[in-house]
This record gives structure tokens, sequence and C-alpha cells, in this order.
């Protein structure tokens, strides 16, 4: 029984809502008992202060019974991170599967994932995911030098030896876990150590990476570079200049500035991390490895569109949920500005269908500058996220995305492979023929260059100046 009147879904369903909506739900709001330097979502507390930052039961109730009422496809996808979501304890979860029992209408499909820096994680979680069928997705950020750089606890201390206990302990009750993977200074240089530690070591064959771009304005750059964490908390110099709200440690992290810190990983960093693992991957891990940026954007070249929001051409179908029920944009709008109600309140399917939360899915095509517009790679990459679209085109016009050096080269890089892979599915094959084709290719190419090499110099210069 739920304790309050709760909104009911709205008959007829809102035209313009989507079949199918995606929420992260935080349920400890930004609390997490870790302090990466990078996590500007530990800021995000100052958003709710005083708060328990607990999420309470008749939130949880009403958010589970919204978010299946608000499905129109027979499939659900209960999501949960944060902050840390473990935190809750599992009762918390063992609560969700009864009310997911509850409410799920007969037939649907229902995944469970939850997003977990691994810390808490014993035998108990993990026979619980397995039981329930939950995909993890533990954080890590590459072998111990470059996880421990920035991904650190309370006291300062690097995580990754719990972190791979953590891996271990899933793959010891066999629970589908993905590596997410944050891509920063301190691992951006050193792509294959990343990716073959994952590969080859922690044994995991579900990566994601996600690039750092932590925004800054020019009075905020020296607080946000010192990191989000209780360690590095603004000097009361700083605060004067910077004021925070009543009760909060820090000032809140907002999209704002055309700066970023020093962790963030520059354009053309990204690219060439992207384009060092693809590599290596085309040629050896297809069908063996699943690298979430890859196989979304073999849906672009297939014809299918990406499944990565960013890489889509609008978005607006995955909000976050903050512990209190209060609704944003999405999981990396968690700001005032994109605040859409409270599920209390409203129902989670009117906000989804609201005039607020569509215009700011199809911003992210309307707003697009020329530049983009005009771009050979945009049927890959709709501009990236318009959370980084803070700099400037040659030409002058504003809302280029700050990855857009990255994106455009990796992009570009990866089109033959990748139009071999989509031609392959298209014809009933297997993508990973793709490995044997780019052998042959290349071995073509080197008896070719050699043959050419056995011709007399002056031939060659002619056929180079020819060209
Ligand atoms: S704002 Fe960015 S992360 Fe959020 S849904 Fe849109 S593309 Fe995805
Ligand atoms: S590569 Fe750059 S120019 Fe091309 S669509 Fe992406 S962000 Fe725009």
């Amino acid at each position: 029984m739920t304790a309050i009147e709760l909104p009911t879904i709205p008959e007829p369903r809102p035209a313009n809502a989507p079949p199918y909506t995606h929420v992260m739900a935080k349920p400890t709001g930004a609390i997490c008992n870790l302090d990466c330097e990078y996590c500007f979502f530990l800021s995000k507390e100052a958003l709710y202060p005083g708060s328990p930052f607990r999420m309470a039961d008749d939130i949880q109730e009403a958010y589970i019974k919204q978010l299946i009422e608000t499905q129109q496809a027979p499939q659900v996808t209960i999501a949960w991170q944060g902050g840390e979501p473990t935190l809750m304890g599992l009762e918390f979860f063992e609560r969700t599967i009864e009310l997911v029992k509850k409410y799920a209408r007969p037939g649907m499909q229902v995944d469970h994932t939850i997003q977990t820096n691994g810390t808490k994680l014993d035998s108990a979680w993990c026979q619980f995911f397995k039981r329930n069928n939950f995909l993890v997705g533990l954080s890590m950020d590459g072998p111990p030098q470059m996880h421990d750089m920035y991904r650190v606890d309370k006291s300062g201390d690097g995580t990754h030896d719990k972190v791979l206990a953590a891996a271990r302990k899933l793959q010891q009750y066999n629970v589908d876990f993905n590596i997410l993977c944050t891509v920063h200074a301190g691992n951006a240089d050193h792509p294959l150590e990343v990716y073959r530690y994952f590969r080859d070591e922690v044994k995991t064959d579900f990566i994601q990476f996600i690039p750092i771009v932590e925004r800054a304005t020019q009075e905020m750059l020296p607080i946000a570079n010192r990191g989000w964490g209780d360690q590095n908390l603004p000097t009361e110099t700083e605060l004067q200049e910077i004021p925070v709200a009543k009760s909060s440690k820090r000032p809140l992290y907002t999209l704002d500035g055309s700066l970023v810190t020093e962790r963030s990983v520059r354009p053309e960093q990204w690219g060439q991390f992207l384009m060092a693992v693809y590599d290596e991957w085309v040629r050896h891990d297809v069908g063996k490895v699943f690298v979430q940026m890859f196989d979304s954007a073999l849906g672009s070249w297939y014809g299918t569109g990406a499944s990565l929001c960013i890489h889509r051409e609008t978005c607006g179908d995955a909000l976050a949920l903050e512990h209190n029920g209060d609704l944003y944009s999405c999981d990396h709008f968690v700001e005032p500005k994109y605040f859409l109600g409270n599920i209390k309140e409203d129902h989670l399917l009117d906000m989804v269908a609201s005039d607020q939360q569509r215009k700011f899915g199809n911003d992210k095509r309307d707003t697009l500058p020329k530049y983009c517009l005009e771009c050979p790679v945009r049927f890959a990459c709709h501009g990236g996220c318009p959370r980084n679209r803070f700099i400037q085109t040659p030409d002058g016009e504003d809302g280029l995305n700050y990855l857009c050096a990255g994106y455009k080269s990796f992009f570009t890089h990866i089109d033959h492979p990748m139009q071999l892979m989509a031609a392959l599915l298209k014809q009933g094959r297997y993508a990973d023929e793709v490995m044997g084709i780019l052998e042959r290719e290349e071995a073509s190419d080197v008896s070719q260059e050699a043959s050419v090499a056995d011709k007399p110099k002056k031939k060659r210069r002619r056929r180079r100046s020819n060209k």
C-alpha cells in the first residue's frame, strides 16, 4: 500500500510520448562512499541541503509503478545508479523485485541494471544479482596506477584492488557485468594498455568508454581542478567569491563555462584513444569483445542508427530520477534548469511527454551548428551530447562539441571496416568475418608495396608525383 495518493497514468496516452523510456534512478542521490576526483556528481548534494539522501518506500513504489506504466513496449529496464546505489543495502533491492512482481504486466520483460563502484559487493550481493539476473556495471579505469590516479576513497587511497576483487566475485557467481571505464588525463595516452588489461587480465568481454569532460568557468576552474571529493573542498576565500547553497560544502557543478579541468580528456586524445582500441578490436576481437561505442557506431553504418543517445539525432528518452522523486531531463542535466517535476505530483509519462522534455530532446538536432550539418560523418556523430557543445566552430558559430576533433578523426578512421561489417550483416553473414577480410587486404597491401619497392626508383618517383 502506498502512503500517499499518487498521480495516475494520463489517459489517453499523450500523442508525443515515446514508446520506451529509460530512467536512471539515484536512490542515494549524489552520496557515495568514494571520493573520485573527477566525479562532479558529488557536488549535486548541494541541490538537496539537509536531505537524508535515501529513497523512501513510497517514492520507490511510485517510481517502479510509473516506470512500468510508462512503457508502451512490453519491456522495461529498472536502472539504478548514483552516487553509490549499494549504500541503500540489499533490502532496498529485494523490495524492488517485489514491486516489479506487483506491477509488471503479464509477459513483460523486465531487465535490472545497477552501476556500482564495486567496493561493497560480497557474496550476498552477487547471489542476489545472479538470482535476479542483474546486469552490473562496474566502474574501473584500467590497471592499478591508472585507476588509482583519480578513483580514490574518502581517505584518498586508491580503490583498484577492491574493484578487481568485486570483478572476481561477480565472475565467481557468474553474474553478467560490464566495465565502465572513464577516459581522462591519466589513462587516455594508454589505450592499448587499458583495453588489453580489461580483455586479458580482468577478462571481461563488455566495455564502455566514457570521456571525462569537466566544464568550468574561470572562477570555478581552480576549485574544479582540485577535485570534487571531501579532501578538496573550497577554501574560505574561494567560497566568498563563489557562494554555495547554505549548509553545502561545495559549489554545485553546472554545465557552464568553456574551460575544462586538467583531468579532462583532450579532443584529439579521445579520438586517438578510440582509434587505437578500435584497430586492435577490429583485427582480433570482433564477436568476442563488445565495446559499446563500436557496436553503437556499427548501427549508424548499418542504417538502424546509433544505440548510444549521444550519437543519435535526437534524445530525451533517458531521464534521471533523484532520491526524493524529482525528475530531470537527463542524468547529465541534474540541475534546476532541467527539473521536470516530482513523481509524487505528476505522472512520469506526463513529464516524459511534456513540451519541455520533447524540446530538450529535439534541441539536440535543432541546435546543431552549420559546421556539423555539413560534416561528412554527421550520420554517425550527430554532434555528440549537448552537454559538451561549448566551443565555437572554425567560422565562429557557437555550439560545437568540445570533442569534435576526436569524433571526426575516429568516425573517419573506422569508415572502411564499418562499411565491410555493415555489408556482411546485410548479406546475412557475421560481422567477425571482417577480421579475415582486413588481414587479406593488409597482406595484399604489403605485397603490393613490396612489388613497388622492387621497381626502379625513377618509376616510383614518377608515380608519386602523378598523384
Ligand atoms: S543530453 Fe546527452 S547524455 Fe543526455 S540523453 Fe541527450 S545525448 Fe544522451
Ligand atoms: S564530427 Fe564534429 S562537425 Fe562532425 S557532426 Fe560531430 S561534432 Fe559535428
